[in-house]
Formats: C-alpha cells, structure tokens, sequence
C-alpha cells in the first residue's frame, strides 16, 4: 500500500461560549484537518486541535506549510503509510521541532493503519487496560465566585478532578483557590495551572500561601525554559510542582528527572509530536515514577481521539486523571452522552459520561469527517491544499 493524497483543511470552529485565559479569549478553534489517502482506497484523518503562540508556536500555516513542503514530498507519498516509527524518525531528522505539525501527520498514519486492519487504534498501541480515561475538570477564567460554582457543577457531572488557570494576579489566584476549595471541600484533587507566568520569586511566595490548601499539584509555575528554578522551587515548597511546558522533548524529561525539578508531568500529543514519540514520553515518566497528567489543545472529537486511544491503552497513563474536553469546551456542556454533538469535524464525538471518556470502537479512531461541518466552517481567506504523488500541489481554494 503506498500513499497517493495527502489533503490539508484549515477550518475554525466556532466556541459556544468564548473560552478565556489571561491574554486569550478564544473564541474559534483554528486547526488543521489532514487527510491521508492511499492507491487501494484507505483513508486516514487527523485534526491538529487548537493553535496558540505561546504553547507551541505553530499556527494552521506554519503546519501546513511545514506539512506541504518538507514532510509530504519526502515522507509521505509514494511511501508505505504503516512504517509509523520510520516515517516518525525521518520527520524528527530532517524537520526539528514542529511537534504539532509532526503529531497530525502521526494521528492520521494511525487511523489509516487502524482502519486498513480494522482495528481501533488502541489497539495498536497495546490494546485496553481500562474501559475509560477518568477525566478533570478545566475552568475557564472567572471570578472566584465563579469559579467555586462552576466547580461545584463539575464534581455534580462526575469530574474526579477540578483544574483553574493561574490569571496572573498572584493575591486573586490565591483567593481563587481558597473559595474553589472551600466549596468542594478538602478531598477533592485541586490544581492551579499557572502556564509559566509566574517569576521565582512570585512563584516561591505564592506558593507557599497555596501550601495551605492541599493542592493536588501547581502545574508549571516558571516559565518553560527554567528547568532549574523548578528544582531550586520544588525544594522550598510543600506543594507538588508538575512540568508541561518545560517537558517537550525526552531529553526535557531527562533532565527534569535528573535535577528532580518536578513531582510529575503533564502532556499533549501535540507537545510530544504523536502517538509514537508520546509513548516513549510514557515511559521516561514511568521509569522516573512520574505520575502523568494529559490534556488537549482544544478540539474537535477527532483530535481529543488519539489522547483518548493512548490514554486508556497506555497502563501507566491509564492510571491517573486526564483532561481532554475539546468537544466539550467547544460545545459549554459537560458531558454527551444525553447531549449529542453534532457540530463537530468529527461526524461521531467520543462520548463523555459522568466525566468518563470512552474512545470509540471501530477501526481507526472510529471517526469519519463530517463533511458538511467542515465545508461550512472552512476558515476565511485560507486555501485548502491537495498534493498527489504524481503531480505537484493544488490549491483548491
Ligand atoms: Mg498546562
């Protein structure tokens, strides 16, 4: 089987209710839908998920771009679409970083793989350890008041778990946290995502008035590239510190676990370039006896599927509480299971019951693109591209 079309769709969809976070109000899902179509007819999708400047830097062009140019032409058509890990190793040689861009083109090979055997793509990766990935709960920027009822609602939907962002006043963060745990009492996993906004010194003072309330973990409270101010911090603090922008690539993990600079580890797909480079990621934290969280970029079902294949396949990572709600962030409900999604790139939403992900059966990530959602929210001004193996690229508007 060789890969004969490769199809690059920008689409925005829109956001029910506005999703804010300090600097951002998001309000369209920017991503990149990539087709992969082979010369006896078998298909593989994948969506990029959100795209933001500050997490990743990759943007729809600059995945497409990168995807158009360097990594179609030279790995992908005319190639054999199952050599994953080659096509995976070749990508990582010759195009550095783009992780984002790279994890598309690995979630669309694994879907084509699955659906060429009939096989849900867990397994493929190792096959069930549990029946769903138990997820948390992510709210959006808000009063404190807000913020303690939207929690209470969470836990009410069966959320294990209930996560704040950090909205960069320090004294407001910590009275966020005070009424957000007043309301769901002290047994309840708390987090506080600061997302590397803090300097050390915020950082240290800060948490050490959080150290009061029993916060399950503050994820990444300096910025990325301070793998030693989080080890220095880690020491000075009762809190449990876990990394996520600062645990990109495995030797990011190895040094996080050689200075001891973090309690855990939080990962997106689209962080660790896919499904392959993902599982090795896996197992650093498991050899480290780093617990893991994951989440999403923001999304359609079809880009929380791969995280939601992994999660549950992977028994390290089957263990512990994730987060990935694109769908139901996108859609402001909080779970589908009563309430179906329809509007979706996906034309079949992985279901989300009692704040339980289950992935769907069926070969590949159990997805087909529903078209006319797609068609009707193709994003204004930017062209879809079709590259064939026998022809150069087509603009197709
Ligand atoms: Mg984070």
């Amino acid at each position: 089987m060789k890969i004969t079309k490769v199809d690059l769709i920008p689409v925005s969809t829109p956001l029910v209710k506005a999703f804010k976070m300090p600097g951002t109000n998001i309000t369209h899902i920017h991503s990149l839908v990539l087709r992969i179509e082979t010369d006896e007819g078998v298909v593989g999708v994948g969506d990029s998920g959100d795209t933001s400047s500050w997490y990743r830097g990759e943007t729809q062009d600059s995945m497409a771009a990168m995807i158009r140019d360097h990594i179609a032409p030279r790995f992908l058509l005319g190639q054999d679409p199952f050599a994953i890990e080659k096509i995976v190793g070749q990508m990582d040689t010759f195009v550095r970083d783009n992780n984002q861009a790279k994890a598309l083109v690995d979630f669309a090979l694994h879907d084509l793989k699955g659906k060429a055997f009939g096989l849900p793509v867990y397994e493929l990766l190792g096959g069930r350890t549990t029946d769903g990935s138990v997820q948390g709960w992510v709210a959006g920027a808000g009063s404190a008041e807000q913020l303690a009822a939207e929690a209470r609602r969470a836990l009410d939907a069966g959320f294990a778990l209930v996560k704040i962002k950090s909205g960069g006043d320090q004294a407001a963060d910590v009275r966020n946290v005070a009424a957000v745990r007043a309301e769901i009492g002290d047994d309840v996993r708390l987090v506080l995502d600061v997302n590397g906004f803090w300097n050390y010194d915020q950082a240290l003072t800060t948490i050490r008035k959080l150290d009061a309330y029993g916060l399950y973990c503050i994820e990444q409270p300096l910025p990325h590239h301070d793998i030693e101010g989080l080890a220095r911090l880690r020491e000075r603090v009762g809190t449990p510190i876990f990394a996520d922008e600062s645990a990109q690539e495995l030797h990011h993990l190895k040094e996080i676990i050689d200075r001891r600079a973090a309690d855990g580890l939080f990962i997106k797909l689209q962080k660790a370039g896919g499904l392959v480079k993902a599982q090795r990621w896996l197992t650093m934290a498991r050899l480290a006896g780093l617990p893991v969280m994951s989440g999403c970029m923001i999304g359609s079902g079809l880009e929380a599927s791969p995280s939601a294949h992994l999660m549950m396949s992977n028994q390290w990572a089957s263990q512990f509480t994730h987060e990935n709600l694109g769908p139901l962030i996108i859609n402001n409900q909080m779970e589908n299971a009563e309430q179906v999604i329809t509007e979706d790139i996906a034309d079949n939403v992985p279901v989300f019951r009692d704040g339980v992900l289950y992935p769907n059966e069926g070969p590949g990530f159990g997805i087909e693109l529903n078209q006319a959602f797609i068609d009707a929210n193709r994003t204004p001004g930017k062209e879809t591209v079709s590259l064939s193996a026998d022809s150069s690229s087509t603009v197709l508007a």
